[in-house]
């Protein structure tokens, strides 16, 4: 079973079409990297994945389950933005785990779910800082550990490094990359950068007005662009 089918989903604003029947399936351990230029339609087939855009037509099934009209937290899902909203007021840990204490997890063991999270991502001596006494790496390191946490079947990760500087960005695309190793779960990262494309993607899916131009693995996509169109954005050299 799929963990993620997007079929024939479409989605228009009044009479401006920006999903053109747009159909995607994924396994579970995959890294699905949405690449295209901006306005092509990406973050608006994320936004749909995690129930926060509804659907005009066709259907997306999370784990064989049609989720079209459930609402985000029913999903399965956590999701990582461009810009991440922590909580100023609350320390990094309290950050982390504020989903749980919500759900009514007991303290201990979000003591150690938290405890978990800093380990791997590196931030155990940013535990005790607010938010404001982070860097912007450091920071998103935090929505990472938030959203690692809820141990959700599927991460939703919108331009996540876009507001980083290029050293950085670099760096968390190598530590994104050693996440998804450890912790073998599916991901839909969405980029306009080709670079972060092929290094992080499974399987990627090249996008140009709404309408998926090739899905296929990295490699098979530079090597064998379906059009020039695919060829120019990936920059191969057909
Ligand atoms: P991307 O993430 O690839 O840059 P988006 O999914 O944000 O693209 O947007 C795709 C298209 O849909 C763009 O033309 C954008 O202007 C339009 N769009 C996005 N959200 C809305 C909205 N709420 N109302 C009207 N048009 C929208
Ligand atoms: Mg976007």
């Amino acid at each position: 079973m799929s963990t993620l089918e997007i079929d024939r989903v479409r989605k228009s604003y009044g009479s401006l079409e920006v999903l053109k029947e747009v159909s995607i399936s994924i396994d579970t351990g995959d890294f699905l990297v949405l690449l295209g230029p901006s306005g092509c339609g990406k973050s608006t087939l994320l936004n749909m994945i995690a129930g926060l855009e509804t659907i005009s037509g066709g259907e997306i099934r999370i784990a064989g389950r049609v989720v079209n009209d459930l609402s985000p937290k029913d999903r399965d899902i956590a999701m990582v933005f461009q810009s991440y909203a922590l909580y100023p007021t609350m320390t990094v840990s309290q950050n982390i785990q504020f989903g749980m204490k919500i759900r009514g997890v007991p303290k201990a063991e979000r003591a150690k779910a938290v405890q978990a999270a800093a380990d791997m991502l590196q931030i155990t001596h940013l535990l005790e800082r607010k938010p404001s006494q982070l860097s912007g790496g450091q920071r998103q390191r935090v929505a990472m550990g938030r959203a690692i946490v809820r141990q959700p079947r599927l991460f939703l990760f919108d331009e996540p490094l876009s507001n980083l500087d290029a050293k950085l960005r670099v760096d968390m695309r190598t530590e994104i990359k050693r996440l998804h190793a450890r912790l073998g779960t599916t991901i839909v990262y969405v980029t306009h950068d080709q670079i972060e494309a092929m290094t992080l993607a499974t399987r990627v899916a090249v996008m140009k007005g709404g309408v998926v131009q090739q899905l296929d693995e990295p490699q098979t996509v530079y090597d064998r662009p379906a059009n020039v169109y695919v060829a120019r954005f990936v920059g191969s050299p057909s």
